[in-house]
């Protein structure tokens, strides 16, 4: 088995490219969906966030506030790394669990983990093979406005609270090439996924990540 993450910028397909992995057979496991389950009220992340943030953090339906949340640890360096603290345990027990599952039914599997902010979070180390989702940032920010609908001058905010693209490319195994259409993103997908195949066959289970 090899499980590889797949990252990118704001805007540069990382969404896109996933959903082709998993039509070429891999099994993708998304931390945005993971970051969201185990805040789910009553579930432990969600009980200590409250204990450290308080209870005006809680919608009145008790789901977290992500708003009022958002907005405290986006302009505060502890309160953020308080939260991460909180919940990145929680979300690797949650795709351990997920990745173990994975591979009794299917040892040489390719496990492509979803991780918007891989190097933000120096997560990077942990996986076997890195994937950038890859387009120059003119083009992140002109897909950002029109799929989000948003101004320039917000989507370039986003844009600069991330470790530039650019930068990234030095750390990746892989670059997808996402900037032409997307018959061409696909052919770079076929090509990376079967080279991935062929590592799973002869790692077997033996993947250094989880
Ligand atoms: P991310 O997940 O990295 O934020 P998305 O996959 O959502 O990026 O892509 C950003 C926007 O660009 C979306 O509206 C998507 O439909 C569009 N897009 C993605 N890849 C291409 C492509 N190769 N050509 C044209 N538009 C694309």
């Amino acid at each position: 088995m090899v499980i590889v993450a797949l990252t990118g910028g704001i805007g540069s397909g990382k969404s896109t490219v996933a959903r082709m992995f998993q039509d070429e057979g891999a099994y993708v496991i998304d931390f945005d969906f993971l970051a969201r389950v185990v805040v789910e009220p009553d579930k432990p992340a969600w009980r200590d966030i409250i204990d450290y943030f308080g209870p005006e953090i809680l919608s009145p339906d008790r789901t977290l506030n992500r708003s009022a949340l958002a907005e405290i640890v986006f302009s505060d360096d502890e309160s953020r790394k308080a939260l991460e603290g909180l919940t990145h345990p929680r979300i690797f027990e949650e795709s351990d669990a997920l990745i173990e599952a994975i591979k009794r039914k299917d040892p040489s599997s390719v496990v492509i983990i979803d991780l918007p902010l891989l190097f933000e979070l120096s997560l990077n180390k942990k996986f076997d093979k890195i994937i950038l989702a890859y387009v120059p940032r003119a083009v992140q920010l002109k897909r950002i406005v029109e799929r989000d609908g948003l101004a320039k001058e917000e989507v370039e905010k986003r844009l600069n609270a991330q470790i530039p693209i650019e930068e990234k490319r030095s750390f990746s195994d892989y670059i997808i090439h996402n900037e032409g259409g997307l018959n061409d993103t696909r052919n770079q997908v076929r090509k990376v996924i079967h080279e991935l195949e062929d590592l799973a066959r002869k790692e077997g289970g033996d993947s250094k990540c989880c």
